[in-house]
């Protein structure tokens, strides 16, 4: 039976970002994931430059895959506009984004698997073991995205989900100004982006309902065959156990009012890569007391935009009502005005 310290359960953002930090450090890992290639699950491709104080290019490693700079993002209430903020981001072309982070994990002697997918785990003595690639680990890493089997396995549930769809419309001439839609005549309990990449639009809709996607969809964008997936909706989990811990979407890390989720997810996977190399280089055991450090960290770090989202979308979304000066200064990163309106709730 072959045996590691550590395995990653996953190739999204989050178990790239932390390949990569294990291996330019020198710690050795097993990555597995299910797809033989990258961007298997679609997206709306938009980043910002800084996000909670992190420099997203800095993060990633290198300029691959930022494919457009974005200055701009303007609100349409029911296609009428509502409001133009500068907003400072990029465009992905997510598949060379990934792509390269393989890369320099891999550059950096990371031990890569694509094309094997995880059926099951199972509790050994000293670790989990990993079926059917039969690996031993002393610490699982699940990076393995919304429907995560770790997840499962060490007994966590998150509350919901938003189901999204995304394609690709040709683009006319120079943009550099994100696009989103709100309102009931949009899509109820969600909205619907235009994100202009280098050559096309990236166009799409969510929401927590799912069956009000679909129609959205087709009543706003041309683009046939958008692809569907799903994105976590709550609080995140618990994140440490004992010989493991969960990142990414797999821990729920992700936005349930704007649907993002790569920056949490690779803010959380470089916190996690630091308390992981420490773990690996004294020799001291991947104990659920001495990986609860990753989950101080990161809920310093990204929870409280986490949380601020979650309950500023059950008041616009949920309640169904669309309090355009609150979602403007949410857009704005004007967080604070309706952080303390919801400590008075
Ligand atoms: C339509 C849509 C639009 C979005 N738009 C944006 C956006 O514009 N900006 C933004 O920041 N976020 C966006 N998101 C969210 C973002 O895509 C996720 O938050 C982000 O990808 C999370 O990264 P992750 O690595 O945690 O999970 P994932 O990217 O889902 O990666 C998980 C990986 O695990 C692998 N895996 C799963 N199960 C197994 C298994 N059993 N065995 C082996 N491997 C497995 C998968 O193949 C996958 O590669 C969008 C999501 C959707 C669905």
């Amino acid at each position: 039976m072959e045996k590691v310290d550590i395995a990653i359960a996953g190739g999204g953002p989050a178990g790239l970002t932390l390949a990569k930090n294990l291996a330019e450090a020198g710690v050795s890992f097993v990555l597995l994931e299910d797809h033989k290639d990258f961007f298997q699950k679609p997206c709306g491709e938009g980043l910002c430059r800084v996000a909670h104080g992190v420099n997203m290019i800095e993060l990633h490693g290198s300029k691959a895959g930022f494919e457009n700079e974005i200055e701009s993002c303007t609100i349409y209430i029911n296609q009428e506009p509502l409001k133009t903020l500068e907003w400072s981001g990029y465009t992905l072309d997510k598949q060379a984004f990934e792509k390269d982070m393989y890369r320099q994990a891999v550059k950096s002697g990371g031990d890569m698997r694509l094309g094997q997918k995880i059926e099951a785990f199972e509790k050994t003595a000293d670790g989990i073991l990993i079926k059917p690639q039969g690996i031993k680990c002393k610490c699982l890493v699940g990076c393995d995205g919304t429907f995560s089997k770790a997840r499962g396995f060490f007994g966590q549930k998150i509350e919901g989900m938003v189901f999204a769809v995304a394609a690709y419309e040709q683009k006319k001439g120079k943009d550099t100004d994100l696009k989103l839609y709100l309102g009931k005549g949009i899509v109820d309990r969600g909205y619907a982006w235009r994100f202009p990449k280098k050559s096309t639009y990236n166009v799409g809709v969510g929401s927590t309902m799912k069956e009000a996607v679909m129609p959205s969809y087709e009543r706003l964008f041309k683009a046939k065959g958008p692809r569907g997936a799903f994105i976590p909706y709550g609080l995140p989990c618990k994140t440490y156990f004992d010989s493991g811990i969960l990142i990414g979407d797999a821990a729920g890390q992700a936005d349930s009012l704007t649907g993002g989720g790569i920056d949490y997810s690779m803010i959380a996977s470089k916190l996690a890569a630091g308390v992981l190399i420490k773990l690996a280089k004294s020799g001291k055991p991947f104990s659920e007391e001495n990986l609860r450090e990753y989950e101080k960290l990161w809920r310093k770090a990204i929870y409280k935009p986490i949380r601020n989202d979650y309950i500023l979308g059950k008041l616009l979304l949920a309640s169904g009502i669309y309090k355009h000066e609150l979602l403007v200064r949410k857009l704005s990163g004007v967080l604070d005005v309706a952080g303390n309106a919801f400590k008075k709730l």
